[in-house]
């Protein structure tokens, strides 16, 4: 472990990390166990259920989360004409703690039709119907954010979930060794020093865990775990076309509504508006494979989206001009080497990790991540 640095006080404000204004879950006695506070970095699917989970056994969490609101990889991107699942387009429930844990929100999970979803070969043209396990598919509703962002809200209004807010350090704490503490940069760079953590867990991607692991000169057999996960990225093209909802005219193009292709430049492509509880407007989200994704990963945006939308018209026939078009480049979006464990615990520093990647690339994967780290640390 790196020895602390002092903290420069006229530019940054230490805290102990805020009290919860209230319990966001009724918290069960700990039964004996002294109570822990815990940091959390990143309020993805994994950090939010590893929060809750740890509220529930009795314990203290603070997230802190870089983005605006909780959600992560699971983002819902607003359009004037209604919304697109930029990330995870759909999940499935395997594990009987993530439907157990699903049916705690009633409502906001819904079944999406995708006997329609076709196997594409690289023209366009359908070369399997349907996907080989026919498992069902499910969506959050309004938007597939809306899982977490639930989850999250108990954390959010009990003060223990901190967004805007990335953290830069992870360092011992100054003053209650061997606790650490966190420096923060939050909106117009203001710098923050969040200290009396007990332990930390990273729930980033696994090569900003790591990045930032060793950008805080930690010594942590995390390091070598963090090291053999792969992550491909994926740029995400968003395409709306008001003109297709005329009467007698609901869709443009192809009859199906999801479909993996085989065009080099696409891999999968859903109607938005084919899922449960979305506006009727005609709306594609269109997924480029890893390979073309990790090609163009520092093109030109603009570029980007000429070359997916050319490829799309090549796979749907759909060749009229979209009203609207936005793109997203996921730098860490699918994991293609997962770690291959649940998540990883280092008690001797009190430094965990969790997320997709420890299992797979699958929004069901985040969730036991994050469950089986704190069930490990409770
Ligand atoms: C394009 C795409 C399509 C996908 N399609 C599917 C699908 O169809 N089905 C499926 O099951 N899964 C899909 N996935 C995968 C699914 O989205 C992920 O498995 C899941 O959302 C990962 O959750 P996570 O919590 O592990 O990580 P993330 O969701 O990445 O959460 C990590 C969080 O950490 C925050 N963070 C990072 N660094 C810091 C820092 N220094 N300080 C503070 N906060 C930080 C990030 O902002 C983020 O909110 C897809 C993913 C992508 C990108």
């Amino acid at each position: 472990m790196s020895k602390p640095d002092p903290l420069p006080a006229k530019r940054l404000r230490r805290t102990n990390a805020p009290a919860p204004a209230a319990a966001p879950v009724a918290p069960k006695a700990l039964s004996g166990k002294a109570q822990r506070h815990f940091a959390i970095i990143g309020a993805g699917m994994a950090g939010i259920a590893c929060a809750r989970t740890l509220v529930q056994a009795g314990h203290r969490v603070t997230v802190f989360e870089k983005s605006s609101q909780a959600g992560g990889r699971t983002a819902t991107i607003d359009s004037p004409f209604g919304s697109f699942d930029a990330g995870a387009q759909y999940f499935t429930v395997r594990d009987p703690r993530f439907a157990r844990a699903i049916d705690t929100v009633p409502g906001i999970c819904k079944r999406w039709s995708a006997n329609s979803v076709q196997v594409l070969d690289a023209a366009g043209r359908v070369a399997a119907v349907g996907l080989p396990h026919r498992e069902a598919h499910w969506v959050a509703s309004p938007g597939m954010q809306s899982l977490v962002t639930t989850w999250a809200d108990p954390l959010a209004k009990a003060g223990q979930l901190i967004t805007h807010t990335r953290v830069t350090r992870i360092e011992p704490d100054s003053l209650n060794t061997p606790g650490w503490q966190l420096r923060t940069e939050g909106p117009g760079g203001t710098q923050h020093v969040y200290a009396g953590f007990d332990a930390v867990l990273l729930a980033q991607p696994s090569v900003p865990a790591q990045a930032l692991i060793s950008s805080s000169g930690l010594d942590t057999s995390l390091t070598d775990a963090l090291s053999a996960v792969a992550i491909a990225p994926c740029w995400t093209l968003m395409l709306a076309y008001p003109q297709a909802v005329r009467p007698g005219l609901t869709t443009l193009g192809p009859q199906w509504n999801a479909a993996r292709s085989t065009h080099h430049r696409i891999a999968w492509l859903a109607r938005e508006s084919s899922k449960p509880g979305r506006s009727v407007i005609e709306r594609w989200t269109i997924q480029a494979s890893p390979a073309w994704s990790a090609e163009h990963l520092e093109d030109d945006e603009a570029r980007v989206q000429a070359k997916l939308i050319k490829a799309f018209a090549e796979v749907t026939g759909i060749r009229a001009q979209p009203s609207h078009a936005d793109t997203r480049r996921w730098r860490y979006a699918q994991t293609t080497h997962p770690l291959g464990k649940s998540h990883l615990w280092d008690a001797s520093t009190g430094l965990g990790a969790c997320g997709d990647w420890c299992l797979g690339h699958r929004l069901e994967d985040a969730f036991v991540s994050g469950l089986e780290l704190a069930l490990k640390v409770a």
